[in-house]
């Protein structure tokens, strides 16, 4: 077998080949071309990326929030060929298992927080929110209450791109393309940087989770399904919440009977520095999305965790549930997943990510608050969040929302660093094998980046 990187096309080629026949998801595809085509990335370790001119780049997204062990772990590659050898592909449908399928729904419990018993495999985590969609119609269907179609997400919120997911998530580009499915509302994020600034944090908290009893009100509670939020806003613009924020959540949740979807595809496996963000933030969802750092993104595959509440429904009311994908509980995924699980566990990642390497990000971080245009560092374990702001005395933005963010993002690109912005917050969720040094490295390029954009805007 020889594998394509040995092959003698030149990176020109390859890049005009890409441009002839590629799209690429979430790319301007004239755009791209016009550039001169896309990166090639060849290959990868621990946190680096390499690309085909022989660029070394620190990798501060973890690819998209999702190489959780790092890259290069054989032992995944091992795991992936023994499973391949003795059973590449069965499906979980008819009345059939695997052992990698059923272990692995048996260790995610395991890990999840306590009630929730079930696992249901799908291969991304848009599938997964599809699916969530599915399960949260049935259960009220089934309590007797088919009424309740209305699932409540925010604005800025990211949940998939299928036409369903999109539709739970607020992002407002992709419902102007597409438009959205009925059933769905959506309220203002707890962002309190943009919307609180001049307010108490915890009573902002509060204000923001009262946005959701009102939105209730506004749709009716006897229509209103269920809420949904990921701990952190992630691909929205990294929204951390207030203190009081998810509590108070929870409060109105309960109130309303109402079931609470915790989107767990970012903040999953150990990227907070717990197993999963609703034990960082004593969240108890009724439904739990996961994907990403699952397999360390070695295999695409996702779940959503089934809360005894729902199960029970499904389970003793249900009949036959008609829902599934082809790679539902794909045994090589799985068995990969099981490894980077063992990994994660085993060379105790998530512990140190709480204990030492995540509180040190985080501190490193927040000595860039006392750069000019940085308004807000903000995040826990590994993931943060750099707002920039055009005048910090007067807490002012910048006009035309996302450009600057985009200059600050390409110069990180241009200096061996990824770093991703969501309008003019810079986002960062690298590898969670970070050493101190990968940190001082990464904090190092970030300060260059802000001096560079500082310039250009000055
Ligand atoms: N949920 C969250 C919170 C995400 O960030 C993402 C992707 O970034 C998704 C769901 C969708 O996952 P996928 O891209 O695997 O469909």
């Amino acid at each position: 077998m020889t594998a394509l990187s040995a092959s003698n096309r030149t990176t020109a080629e390859w890049k005009k080949i890409d441009s002839a026949h590629h799209l690429h998801p979430f790319t301007d595809f004239k755009g791209l071309t016009d550039e001169g085509g896309a990166r090639l990335i060849v290959r990868a370790e621990g946190p680096y990326l390499y690309d085909s001119e022989g660029t070394k780049i620190l990798d501060g997204m973890a690819g998209l929030w999702c190489v959780n062990v790092g890259y290069g772990r054989k032992e995944l590659a091992e795991a992936a060929y023994a499973q391949m050898q003795e059973l590449p592909y069965y499906n979980t449908f008819f009345k059939t298992t695997t052992m990698p399928a059923t272990e692995l729904a048996r260790q995610l419990v395991e890990l999840t927080p306590e009630g929730l018993n079930h696992a249901f495999f799908a291969g991304s985590g848009s599938e997964a929110n599809d699916t969530v969609i599915r399960m949260v119609r049935r259960y009220w269907a089934l309590e007797g209450q088919p009424q309740r179609q209305v699932i409540i997400g925010r604005r800025n919120g990211y949940h998939g791109s299928t036409l369903a997911a999109l539709s739970l998530g607020g992002m407002s580009a992709m419902h102007t393309q597409s438009g959205i499915l009925p059933g769905f509302a959506h309220i203002e994020p707890p962002h309190w940087f943009q919307l609180g600034y001049h307010e108490d944090p915890d009573a902002f908290g509060v204000k923001a989770a009262g946005w959701l009893e009102d939105k209730i009100q506004e749709v009716g509670p006897d229509s209103v399904a269920a809420f949904i939020a990921e701990p952190i806003q992630g691909a929205g613009g990294l929204v951390y919440p207030p203190a009081t924020y998810w509590a108070e959540i929870q409060r109105v949740c309960h109130k309303y009977g109402i079931l609470l979807i915790v989107d767990e595809v970012i903040c999953g496996f150990g990227r907070t520095g717990n197993w999963f963000g609703s034990q960082t933030f004593d969240i108890k969802p009724d439904l739990m999305p996961l994907a990403k750092g699952m397999s360390s993104g070695y295999q695409p595959i996702a779940a959503v965790m089934v809360g005894d509440r729902v199960a029970d429904t499904l389970i003793s009311k249900g009949g036959e549930f008609f829902h599934g994908y082809t790679y539902s509980g794909h045994p090589v995924a799985c068995a990969v997943a099981l490894e980077n699980i063992r990994i994660l566990r085993d060379e105790g990642i998530v512990d140190r990510v709480r204990t030492d390497t995540g509180p040190y990000f985080q501190k490193r971080l927040r000595e860039l608050a006392d750069h000019p245009i940085v308004g807000e560092v903000r995040g826990i374990g590994m993931i943060a969040g750099i707002e920039l702001i055009r005048d910090k005395a007067r807490h002012e933005f910048f006009d035309d929302v996302g450009k600057v963010g985009t200059i600050a993002r390409d110069h990180s690109f241009a200096n061996g660093l990824i770093m991703r912005a969501v309008y003019d917050t810079l986002v960062l969720s690298p590898p969670l094998i970070l050493t101190h040094d990968h940190i001082d490295e990464l904090v190092e390029k970030v300060r260059l980046v802000l001096d560079k954009t500082a310039h250009d805007t000055g």
